[in-house]
């Protein structure tokens, strides 16, 4: 199946650097909304639509450069291949609470004396 290009409409998306390729049947009805970040995109004209044609997995487009990812739930999409984060989060707030967990917590005993 041919890849097909997006980008923004009228903004710079943080998540997806502007432009998204999408594996698509050529049936497909065009994305109006990123896969990625969920705001609205375009359809753009690509050079190397058909290039990569018949059977493009996962590990061949990670080879190739591409991250893909699989929507693991709602507003929530993991990598299944490629560089890149290995989720993707809808909004703005929930990126922000992942952020949050990661960060190791400082656990203050007051009754311990320290050393
Ligand atoms: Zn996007």
């Amino acid at each position: 199946m041919p890849i097909y290009e997006y980008e923004p409409d009228d903004r710079i998306c943080y998540m997806c650097d502007g432009r998204v390729e999408v594996i698509q049947s050529i049936n497909d009805e065009p994305l109006k909304l990123c896969p990625y970040c969920g705001l609205d995109v375009k359809k753009i004209v690509s050079r190397a639509t058909f290039q990569l044609s018949v059977d493009t997995g996962e590990d061949k487009a990670a080879k190739l450069g591409f991250t893909k990812y699989k929507r693991a739930e709602k507003g929530v999409w993991e990598k299944v291949g490629g560089e890149g984060a290995d989720y993707l989060v809808g909004s703005k707030e929930d990126m922000q609470a992942i952020e949050e967990e990661k960060k190791p917590r400082k656990i203050l005993d007051l009754d311990k004396p320290t050393e």
